[in-house]
């Protein structure tokens, strides 16, 4: 009788373990192969939010982009701003999220706005990258929390995007 019980409890603490793996595993595998997870899009909707009514606030009126999270990113990139015949877009790097979500939110969203606020006002030079005294201004008063400028990596592109 005791036998028995034991047997069970091992079968039962085997089929959890099983269970907590097999789940770990889909979730590591949804987010490679599907959507972000409705967490995900929740924060980054609340953002931007945040961001757009930094805006009101600072600027007067509220200029909305569309967010486009891609997996299609070549290397280290979190996001980047594009634009083409007036039309802005930002892009955010799925493939960092899972590890990079938190800098994602608190850093990269309001640093994307600002330079599509900076193209919307009409700034649309190149030369030092976008990441201008200007710009540093307009991303602290969307409320980004690292609004550097060193930041000297292309993520400003004035043409198609690169990928698709
Ligand atoms: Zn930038």
């Amino acid at each position: 009788m005791f036998k028995k019980r034991l047997e069970l409890i091992f079968i039962s603490i085997i089929l959890i373990s099983i269970t907590v793996l097999a789940y770990n595993y889909y979730k590591s595998y949804s987010f490679k192969n599907n959507d972000i997870s409705d967490n995900y899009k929740k924060r980054i909707l609340n953002k931007e939010q945040e961001v757009l009514q930094h805006m009101q606030r600072e600027f007067g009126f509220t200029f909305k982009v569309p967010l486009i999270v891609t997996d299609k990113f070549k290397g280290k990139l979190y996001g980047l701003t594009s634009y083409k015949d007036g039309i802005i877009k930002i892009y955010l790097n799925k493939k960092v999220m899972q590890e990079s979500m938190d800098y994602m939110i608190d850093s990269v969203i309001a640093h994307e706005y600002a330079h599509a606020l900076m193209f919307k006002l009409g700034y649309l030079h190149t030369k030092d990258k976008g990441h201008s005294k200007r710009w540093q201004q307009v991303c602290i008063k969307l409320g980004g929390k690292d609004c550097q400028q060193y930041v000297d990596i292309k993520e400003i592109i004035m043409s198609k995007m690169p990928f698709q």
